[in-house]
């Protein structure tokens, strides 16, 4: 690096929208001039994308700034700024509390980060951009030419020589308008606006032509995606398909989906066309009616279980992941019974669960009462995560035995550390047959293997040979070379037992 290069420092917190909002901002900045380090202190630019969507993750962006202070002191003309949701939701909290930062820019206005550091930097005092400028009051034409303005961030992606993009998000929805009462989101990124399929597609190629087989398309609400392509309407199915159609694109995933939303058509894809994987994310939240409703989610616990088995039906083997809120306003000990039996009964591959905590402004935050003790709430979460222990394990016990498709995406944990602590004693890192990789199989399994360096980047047949509930372990059958054309893979596992389900 150049001892003149400028450099920035960029922490994400939350979610994978948030994960490529930071890859694109970092983008930009690169085409500045900007260098990414690791060492925040001696960043000329910090920036903290953050999350708002529970309290925890407020806090520990809270505390990340605090320790700013003194870098801060130390570096004067070091800009600190904080993107993201928190940013939209409490700018004058955050001005307020940490007098120290210089930037506050919500998730609408991301485009506009080089400009606000340029004018810090130019001597004017705090910089602020808030997306109110895509509020729901604006007119049509209004959102029209913002939204082309935030779109732009989007369109000028621009992924550096050498990025590893083998498994690559792209956005095709921003902002949700189903209003959970539970829910800061809607709030915090607007309303609910599908990209252009058009751009989509030129994205997922220009992805494809540097290397990327596995595309995620990001959405709060994937499923309810719809745009107009040449005065026709253009749904989410057919987005999936026109995805799967780009050459060099292997795999397609989406998340996260919204029940109510979720038709036929989707799930029809899912089954006919290869690259669109075995895995669905979609979170019930809960299994009680009466809290589904208080939530204001738009479907029965019935409904939902009527949809995984519909799933199951269509698209065999398909592993299912969902997300649950314990504690919520007045959710009684019947209430939860009501969702250990939901997932029971659902048998998932894995679940996220979260202890509710109330987000100012949203629904329940004003009308309803946090009235479910803190040890109640952590009981109900432990409850919860071990009945989905065993499940999990008895899916991955039966795969023992199994061969699968992987996607080799690097060195595992303990790899990684062994390399470090050998550089760290001064010893010659020399890659070991021994040393173990990592990679996912289509149904979103963690499959850790020993296996040669070079598979990186490429498909691998991996056959399982011990389990936990969470990762699967094996030995190396064989790689794909690129020369092999890794379609022959998916064919192989095609063949195989189902993975994940039951
Ligand atoms: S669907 Fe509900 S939970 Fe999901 S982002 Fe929208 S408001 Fe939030």
């Amino acid at each position: 690096m150049q001892q003149d290069q400028k450099t920035v420092y960029l922490e994400t917190m939350g979610c994978q929208m948030n994960v490529l909002d930071s890859e694109l901002v970092l983008g930009q900045l690169r085409a500045l001039g900007y260098n990414p380090i690791e060492d925040m202190a001696r960043a000329d630019v910090v920036l903290i994308n953050t999350c708002s969507v529970r309290e925890h993750a407020e806090q520990k962006v809270l505390s990340r700034l605090g320790a700013l202070k003194k870098p801060k002191q130390a570096k004067r003309d070091m800009v600190i700024g904080v993107i993201g949701c928190m940013a939209e939701r409490d700018p004058d909290g955050i001005f307020s509390k940490m007098p120290h930062v210089d930037l506050v820019c919500g998730p609408g206005e991301l485009n506009k980060v080089p400009a606000l550091i340029e004018d810090i930097q130019a001597g004017r005092h705090r910089a602020i951009a808030l997306a109110q400028s895509l509020s729901r009051k604006s007119t049509p034409l209004q959102r029209a030419l913002e939204y082309d303005s935030v779109e732009a961030l989007d369109l000028a992606r621009e992924p550096a020589p050498g990025e590893n993009v083998l498994q690559s998000y792209i956005r095709v929805q921003r902002g949700c308008d189903k209003f959970c009462t539970f829910c800061v989101v809607p709030f915090t990124r607007g309303p609910e606006r599908s990209r252009p399929a058009s751009h989509i597609i030129d994205e997922a190629k220009m992805l494809a032509d540097r290397g990327a087989k596995e595309i995620t398309l990001l959405g709060q609400t994937v499923n309810s995606y719809v745009s107009q392509d040449d005065a026709r309407e253009v749904r989410f199915a057919e987005l999936l398909e026109r995805v799967s159609a780009v050459p060099g694109i292997e795999r397609v995933r989406f998340v996260t989906n919204y029940p109510g939303d979720f038709t036929d058509d989707i799930l029809a894809v899912m089954r006919d066309i290869p690259q669109v994987c075995e895995y669905l994310h979609i979170p019930a939240q809960s299994g009680s009616d009466a809290v589904l409703k208080r939530m204001r989610r738009q479907y029965s616990a019935a409904q939902y279980v009527e949809l995984i088995d519909r799933a199951r039906e269509y698209v065999p083997g398909i592993a299912i992941a969902s997300d649950f809120i314990v504690g919520f306003c007045g959710e009684t000990e019947a209430d939860h019974e009501a969702t250990l039996k939901l997932i029971e009964r659902c048998r998932f591959k894995n679940i996220f669960v979260f202890k509710y905590s109330p987000r100012p402004g949203t629904v329940a935050h004003k009308r309803e009462a946090d009235d479910v003790a803190e040890d109640v709430k952590r009981w109900r979460n432990m409850e919860l995560l071990s009945l989905q222990e065993g499940i999990a394990s008895s899916i991955t016990q039966r795969l023992i035995g199994s061969t699968v498709e992987v996607l080799v995406e690097g060195f595992s944990k303990a790899a990684l550390k062994a390399q470090e602590a050998e550089q760290t004693r001064g010893e010659e890192v020399g890659w070991r047959r021994s040393d173990q990789l990592v990679g996912r199989t289509r149904t979103d399994q963690i499959v850790v293997f020993p296996g040669p360096p070079d598979s990186i980047g490429s498909f691998a047949a991996v056959r399982i040979t011990a389990a936990t509930a969470l990762t699967l372990h094996g030995t190396l059958v064989k790689t794909c070379s690129a020369e092999e054309e890794v379609r022959t893979v998916p064919s192989i596992a095609r063949s195989l037992p189902v993975l994940g389900g039951v």
